[in-house]
């Protein structure tokens, strides 16, 4: 096992790996930008490093001050988190090259699952459903109408190196494929540096359900079951929750299996997400793969019982998984609602501030995972959300109760949040039946 690790990240997640290193014995070191100098967590770190200011360009994302960071802490490795490095194959290769172990997968297999072409190639050959749609990169028009005319429109133009729900344009027939394409790519080169595109098949009314995995450096993988996040606003998620409700077990299983079946393929090791959308039929069709432990991790945690981001240490630190397949079971119901620093009643405007009032919920099966206490200011500079409340039970019913109950508990203020949306959202029927699809909440808000 390590000696020490440097949290390569802010907020809330950082607060969870700080945990996780404590429960293994692992020294944690935390960096932070002086817009987070006065966040509490930092207290509980056995050392500090200050790597620059607000901004995340000169602070959080900028390489070179985290890698001097963990020279002058002399770690071992680095936890990047979610978001800022964690998905930077160039940062992964800089801590091999630095003799720093980078708590997640190899940069090989990060380049290998992280582009959504490439990820799609080695998806087929694992068996993986993926959407119809070009094998590759497309050339030029005529090829991508080819293409489009193979698999029937509406068609989605994406970004092979796209990301945050960028970069993506639907088109409904071949005029508008036609006009599109070659801003697509220009789009492309201008936001993410790739002018690759590729085209898949559009489905209107999906579920967003996605498959955790765990794999480590001896070849094996396991699946942790799914997530349904189907719950979003502009393709952010807000609540998820597990199981999926309403979806035949057996196709889930093949699919879970399936995602197993990638990441071992890949020769993938740490935590990842194999991302899928399912139609009205339950057919799943492959987005991507995130190759990082996700927001939404502790949902997975409370029905599986496994803590993931100490297994992402353990596996970087060359453990193998403890667990075949078969011992990893499911118990109840859990669901996740992101607490965000926005006001739902006024387009999701952040509603940055210091927290004067912060009482959060407690009591049976309720988790809350968040690094605001009261008096906490929270910084204009990075993402809003404030916190996480998770709550677990017997089943769905139950859940949805204990979590009506949590979010009725739960005082903010002055700042507005996402808790009286959720509070609205605990007692909607179509919600409350489940399986909603993905644009649920923007025609509930219309
Ligand atoms: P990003 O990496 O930018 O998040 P994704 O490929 O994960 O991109 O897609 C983001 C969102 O866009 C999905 O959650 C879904 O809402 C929508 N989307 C992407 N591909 C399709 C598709 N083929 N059909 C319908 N919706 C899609």
């Amino acid at each position: 096992m390590f000696r020490r690790v440097l949290i390569a990240n802010r907020g809330e997640i950082a607060l969870r790996i700080l945990r996780a290193c404590r429960e293994l014995g692992v020294e944690a070191v935390c960096v932070y930008s002086t817009a987070d100098k006065d966040a509490p967590y930092l207290r509980l770190a056995d050392r500090t490093i200050c790597i620059g200011p607000p901004p995340a360009r000169e602070s959080y994302l900028d390489v070179s001050r985290i890698i001097s960071a963990a020279e002058i802490a002399d770690v071992d490795a680095i936890h990047p988190g979610y978001g800022f490095l964690a998905e930077r194959a160039d940062f992964a290769e800089m801590c091999r090259d630095c003799k720093i172990e980078f708590i997640g997968p190899s940069p090989e297999a990060m380049a290998k699952l992280g582009d959504k072409v490439e990820a799609k190639r080695t998806a087929k050959a694992a068996k993986v459903p993926i959407f119809p749609g070009s094998e590759g990169a497309i050339e030029n028009e005529d090829e991508a109408v080819e293409v489009a005319d193979g698999i029937g429109y509406p068609v989605i133009i994406k970004a092979a190196a796209g990301g945050g729900g960028r970069g993506m344009r639907v088109c409904r027939n071949e005029a508008s494929l036609r006009s599109n394409i070659r801003a697509a790519q220009q789009e492309a080169q201008a936001a993410f540096g790739n002018g690759a595109v590729f085209i898949e098949k559009f489905l209107e009314n999906a579920r967003h359900i996605e498959v955790q995995v765990l794999g480590d450096k001896h070849g094996h993988g396991v699946h942790l079951f799914e997530r349904d996040c189907s719950m979003q606003r502009r393709h952010q998620k807000l609540i998820e929750e597990s199981p999926a409700p309403g979806v035949d077990r057996k196709k889930i299983a093949a699919v879970c299996d399936s995602a197993a079946r990638l990441i071992r393929t890949a020769g993938y090791s740490g935590a990842a997400t194999v991302e899928f959308l399912m139609d009205d039929k339950q057919n799943f069709y492959m987005l991507e793969v995130n190759t990082r432990v996700q927001v939404e991790h502790p949902v997975t945690e409370m029905v599986t019982g496994i803590d993931i981001v100490r297994a992402s240490i353990e596996v970087a630190s060359g453990l193998p998984l403890p667990w075949r397949q078969r011992d990893i079971q499911v118990r109840g119901h859990a669901m996740e609602c992101r607490i965000n620093a926005e006001d739902p009643d006024r387009g999701f405007m952040p509603s940055a501030g210091r927290i004067m009032t912060w009482q959060p919920p407690g009591g049976p099966g309720v988790r809350m995972d968040t690094h605001v206490v009261a008096g906490y200011s929270v910084p204009p500079n990075y993402d809003s959300m404030v916190g996480k409340l998770i709550v677990h039970a017997d089943d769905r019913d139950r859940c949805l109760d204990r979590m009506a109950r949590a979010l009725a508990e739960f005082e903010v203020g002055p700042i507005k949040t996402t808790i009286p949306l959720h509070r609205r959202l605990m007692q909607t029927g179509a919600f409350r039946q489940g399986g909603i699809d993905i644009h649920f909440l923007e025609r509930l808000l219309r």
